[in-house]
């Protein structure tokens, strides 16, 4: 393709992606697909000539449009925001169409010291000190991964430039807790932890926040058996309830061991923007690293995960391989960021956020988010003040979890109306919920914050959750 075919190509493809955004409360929210149904649409191998823009376009509306579940459908309450502003889509496709190649600072010295700058931004944004410097990882596993192998190297002694773990006579141990995202298991286990070293610290019952005591005594535990207590990952907006761990104490008794403290802030780091919120994250300066995903309620598409750390001279020491052919006259004085992190070819991906704060700006994104916070109380004010209804957790920020519960109907009855009643409306289309099991009872999450979703929206699925849940109780 020349670029006066792309020109004209690209036209066309704009065309119809901001048409497909326009009519998007066209589609069901969940895709309406089952199993195999796309696959079995495609051809079953290459394409073995060149074919027409329009012939893909019809694919694309054919295919592939049916096969997704419309995340950036205003009535997706579904797992987390998974908001792409269009701002920030310019800035990826302009990434893409820059081509380059970041595998050093000589290999694109603008891909890195944007990526530096809009670090920085975004750390003035969320009101973190100067202290910390930042990076962009694809995804919060990622980060979390990275944050465990550096904490693993600084508490084994840097174990990695001897025999590694398979050398060390006590084993690291980590802690976390059961509402914490499943990619910190995997991170752990990943990071050669064992799984038999991984503590789940119980939670307060109220909050299902993590309890300090509990951690207190349970690394007191660990030190007295001749284990090293490692690296505490601390959930700052759990993924189920959206619960913050006490952070400015767990980092205090992290530091009794000089264990590192991993800040989970993936969905809810978003909230730093707010000062009113900021109370949420008291004591995260204290922590080791902290990851937080712009790409989730921010709104600048994927793969935008922050990824901070306060030293980033250990995460350097870890992570460097400096080969040979990578090596060039200006190292001393520059960030190499393929030692920050696993991948050595890197995205420009400090585009997506540059795009997005320099186009909506600062102040809209913090508007709309307050304008989800207020949708959220709302409907949390409605759920609690209607008769057998109940919201089951405290509400932090734009999660609501909730249950109809009808008289006489307990336990396992009672989870099956709940998946019922949830199934039926996911199954419609008409808006789409993640359930979750808390407690041991299953219990349906309403998660606000798509760039789209007004307060009429949120007025019409208290209306469907309200029909469907009696319609569904026979
Ligand atoms: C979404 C989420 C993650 C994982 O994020 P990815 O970027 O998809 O890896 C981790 N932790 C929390 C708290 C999350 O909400």
């Amino acid at each position: 393709m020349t670029p006066e075919e792309f020109r004209k190509a690209g036209h066309e493809l704009i065309d119809w992606i901001a048409d497909y955004r326009q009519r998007i409360d066209s589609y069901p929210v969940r895709a309406q697909v089952t199993p195999g149904e796309v696959h079995r649409k495609l051809p079953d191998s290459p394409p073995s000539q060149s074919e027409s823009l329009d012939a893909l376009i019809t694919d694309l509306e054919n295919i592939v449009v049916p096969g997704i579940t419309q995340v950036q459908h205003p009535m997706h309450y579904g797992w987390f925001p998974s908001n792409a502003a269009l701002a920030s889509v310019l800035g990826d496709i302009t990434s893409s169409g820059l081509g380059t190649l970041g595998i050093s600072w000589e290999s694109c010295p603008a891909l890195t010291e944007v990526e530096e700058v809009v670090c920085d931004w975004m750390r003035q944004l969320a009101g973190l000190s100067d202290s910390w410097q930042g990076t962009i990882h694809d995804t919060a596993s990622t980060a979390c991964l990275t944050a465990l192998l550096v904490a693993r190297e600084r508490l084994s002694e840097f174990s990695e430039f001897g025999g590694g773990l398979q050398g060390l006579n006590k084993p690291l141990i980590v802690y976390t807790t059961e509402q914490a995202h499943t990619s910190v298991v995997k991170a752990a286990m990943l990071a050669g932890f064992g799984q038999l070293n991984i503590r789940q610290i119980s939670t307060d019952p109220q909050t299902y926040a993590m309890s300090a005591d509990v951690l207190q005594r349970t690394m007191a535990d660990d030190v007295d058996k001749g284990y090293i207590p490692a690296v505490v990952v601390a959930s700052l907006g759990s993924t189920g309830v959206v619960t913050f761990d006490p952070v400015d104490e767990v980092v205090d008794i992290a530091a009794q061991h000089g264990a590192w403290v991993h800040a989970d802030a993936a969905m809810a780091g978003t909230a730093m923007m707010l000062p009113e919120c900021r109370d949420l994250f008291k004591g995260i300066e204290g922590a080791d690293s902290i990851s937080w995903n712009p790409h989730k309620w921010m709104g600048t598409i994927l793969d935008t995960s922050l990824f901070y750390v306060r030293d980033p001279r250990t995460l350097v020491h870890v992570m460097s391989t400096n080969p040979s052919y990578l090596r060039s006259s200006v190292d001393g004085d520059v960030t190499q960021y393929r030692d920050w992190g696993i991948p050595l070819g890197r995205r420009f991906r400090a585009l997506k956020l540059w795009f997005h704060l320099r186009l909506d700006g600062p102040e809209a994104i913090c508007e709309r988010l307050r304008r989800d916070l207020d949708n959220a109380k709302w409907l949390e004010r409605q759920v609690s003040t209607t008769d057998n209804w109940k919201v089951v957790a405290p509400v932090r920020l734009q999660t609501i979890c909730i249950r109809h519960e009808p008289p006489g109907l307990e336990g396992e009855a009672l989870d099956a109306h709940t998946l019922t009643w949830v199934n039926a409306i996911n199954e419609s289309g008409k808006a789409f919920l993640s359930a979750s099991v808390l407690d041991g009872r299953w219990m349906v999450r309403v998660s606000i914050g798509v760039e789209s979703t007004t307060r009429d929206h949120v007025k019409a699925l208290w209306e469907l959750l309200q029909a469907t849940a009696l319609e569904k109780l026979v």
